[in-house]
């Protein structure tokens, strides 16, 4: 039968060439692709790596993949601030 229109559902993947060494688990939403696995900051089981965007939300346009890199980078600070503090408190008790 002749056709003047074909839709063909596209698979997205994100990009994992140079990551794959860190072991980050992936998803697989249904009818989407594959994308890395994160928690709602971007913070992923792998201690230290964040991810954003695009490379585990594998639809977001630009303002959502741009706030979630923000979000991260937040995350990213209030961990270092912890880790920070927790030094800084390691030592007193040390020097106590
Ligand atoms: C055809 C098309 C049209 C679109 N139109 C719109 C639109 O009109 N409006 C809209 O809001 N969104 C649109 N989007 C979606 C938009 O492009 C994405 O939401 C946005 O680019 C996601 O940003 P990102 O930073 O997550 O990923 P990207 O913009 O893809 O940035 C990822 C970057 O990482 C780099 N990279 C990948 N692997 C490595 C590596 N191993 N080492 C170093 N660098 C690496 C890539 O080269 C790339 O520069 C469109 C997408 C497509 C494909």
């Amino acid at each position: 039968m002749a056709r003047s229109v074909v839709a063909v559902l596209a698979q997205l993947r994100a990009r994992t060439q140079g990551l794959d060494g860190l072991g980050l688990p992936m998803h697989e939403p249904p009818n989407i692709g594959l994308g890395f696995a994160s928690g709602i900051p971007g913070a992923t089981e792998v201690p230290g790596v964040w991810v954003a965007g695009n490379a585990t939300d594998l639809t977001a346009q630009v303002g959502p993949s741009a706030a979630a890199g923000a979000l991260a980078g937040a995350d990213i600070n209030r961990m270092l601030a912890i880790a920070d503090t927790d030094a800084a408190l390691h030592e007193k008790c040390r020097e106590a």
